[in-house]
């Protein structure tokens, strides 16, 4: 008898415990692939991630047919359709990889104990972390709430198991049927993508089409690039925005096109290749040491589920915000319109590719948060839209850190001056030249601040401030004063 292999973010065949348990001794496998996103409680994915999804459903359709395996793709309640296709298949176990988000997991509860209740044999595995968020605890078996001592005891632990191979013996039932109950093709997808309009009705989606490769073959493609090219300087080539100096792994990490555990070997092999010391070593530690910010993430999401809505410092709940009658402030920080052009060109690259660069992340959020004193769950909630990273754990992890309320978090007094973070990490000023066109006829010195430029220069290079580039939206300097002053506000309310 077949067994259904549920199919949620683990989108590859490579390293999916799932995926091996269902498909145990050459036992038929049934892949479904349920649209529920209602089953993400407030938190359903939002449009970026929507346009990720659908490709890289169709990506991983492509690798099982490939292999002579339909994917089943159907709509509905994920337990109902689960019980749905027992019957219809006559499945003896179900598989699924974990998600650890508070309505995942409360959702996930639930499948399994009526399952089990049913008698089906269900299991969940560990597909998307090197260490489950509840196998990390401090010495008095609590939760951290920094990232250093986690790390550290993260690193105490065995090293993650080498990754899983696909399996070799996967196999399809007989006549496996689709949702109108006829025998499926022995390849292909059963039901089209397209009826979960997952796309966007107008196609804003060119910029992420030319940047991206949603799927397993593009998430290997991605390791494979960054490996050869740019892990050895990694510690420098990271701050500079506009330098392919990342991984940019983040939304093949989030749909589960990869495993850290694949990250993990394949830079053991790397070092074990080239030499583990000196420079090489501490730029591939420090990568490792980011895919455990991904892990500390989730561990202090699992510990305090209200993170995405609530400040995890309470002091922080009644923060003086900034009133912005008809979203006026908002709205030009979302279109790249504040004036400032590090914060402008950060959001441009989001809107224009669905991912921002993460010194630009800092600089941007601070700047909404600090000089525009507007909540930093505005900001949350944009870049959940459009992000095609999009991810609960990561993204309120950086958004408490910009707002300075949350874990491990940058003090609120701190507060970016994106001109100086530009003159540092853009020096060239090549970031804003490539998404602010209208100021890439200033020289360098001058893209950061264009408001401080001499008329002359300015008029040299065809601006017009308030035609071809806005004046800032507000003075950084006052700005600043004025949170500063906010923050003494609850300090002394505390
Ligand atoms: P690399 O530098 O190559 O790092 C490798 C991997 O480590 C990343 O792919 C990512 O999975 C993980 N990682 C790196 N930095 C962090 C971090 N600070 N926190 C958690 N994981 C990290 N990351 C998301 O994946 N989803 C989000 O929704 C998200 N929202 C953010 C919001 C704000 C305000 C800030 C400041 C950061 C946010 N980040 C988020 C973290 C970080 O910016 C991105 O993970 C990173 O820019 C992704 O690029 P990369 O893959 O090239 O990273």
């Amino acid at each position: 008898r077949p067994a259904l292999y549920w199919i949620r973010r683990d989108l590859r065949l490579a390293d999916n415990p799932a995926l091996h348990a269902a498909a145990r001794a050459g036992r038929p496998v049934i892949p479904v692939y349920i649209h529920a996103p209602a089953e993400a409680g407030d938190w359903a994915p939002g449009s970026a991630s929507n346009w990720w999804l659908h490709h890289s459903l169709q990506a991983l359709a492509d690798a099982l047919a490939a292999r002579g395996l339909p994917l089943i793709v159907r709509e509905g309640e994920s337990l109902a359709t689960i019980v749905e296709l027992i019957a219809e298949t006559g499945a003896e176990a179900v598989h699924w990889n974990r998600l650890y988000e508070p309505a995942r997991i409360e959702h996930d509860t639930r499948v399994k104990q009526r399952l089990k209740a049913e008698g089906i044999d269900a299991h969940s595995h560990n597909a998307a972390l090197l260490h489950e968020p509840w196998t990390i605890q401090t010495g008095t078996g609590g939760d951290y709430k920094a990232f250093t001592p986690f790390w550290r005891a993260c690193r105490r632990q065995a090293e993650p198991a080498p990754p899983l191979s696909v399996p070799t013996d996967l196999a399809a039932p007989d006549g496996a049927r689709d949702l109108a109950g006829a025998v499926v093709p022995p390849a292909g997808i059963t039901a089209p993508l397209d009826a979960l309009d997952l796309l966007p009705r107008v196609d804003w989606a060119e910029g992420l089409r030319r940047t991206w490769q949603p799927g397993e073959q593009g998430a290997q493609d991605r390791l494979g690039g960054f490996m050869e090219t740019a892990l050895a300087d990694y510690r420098e080539g990271r701050e500079q925005p506009a330098v392919a100096g990342t991984s940019r792994l983040s939304p093949h990490l989030h749909h589960g096109e990869i495993s850290p555990r694949q990250i993990w070997q394949a830079v053991q092999t790397q070092l074990a290749r080239h030499g583990a010391e000196g420079d090489r070593l501490d730029s591939a530690e420090m990568f490792l040491s980011e895919i455990g910010w991904r892990e500390f993430a989730q561990h202090v999401l699992y510990h305090h589920p209200e993170f995405p809505d609530a400040p995890l410092n309470p002091r922080f709940a009644d923060f003086p915000w900034q009133e912005d009658p008809g979203d006026q402030l908002l709205g030009a920080w979302q279109r790249g319109e504040t004036g400032i052009p590090l914060v402008d060109a950060g959001m441009r690259e989001l809107y224009t590719t669905g991912w921002m660069h993460n010194r630009v992340r800092m600089v941007v959020g601070s700047f909404l948060v600090k000089n525009l004193r507007l909540p930093w769950q505005a900001g949350e909630a944009w870049f959940w839209e459009t992000l095609v990273d999009a991810d609960l754990a990561s993204n309120s992890l950086g958004w408490q850190w910009v707002a300075g309320s949350g874990a491990d978090a940058a003090p609120y007094f701190r507060v970016f001056n994106p001109i100086r973070q530009g003159e540092r990490f853009d020096a060239d000023g090549a970031y804003i030249a490539q998404w602010l066109p209208a100021l890439a006829g200033l020289p360098a010195k001058h893209r950061q601040a264009p408001w401080q430029a001499p008329a002359s220069v300015l008029g040299d290079a065809g601006v017009t401030l308030g035609v071809h580039y806005p004046h800032p939206l507000v003075d950084l300097k006052e700005s600043r004063q004025a949170a500063l002053a906010a923050f003494e506000q609850i300090k002394k309310g505390a």
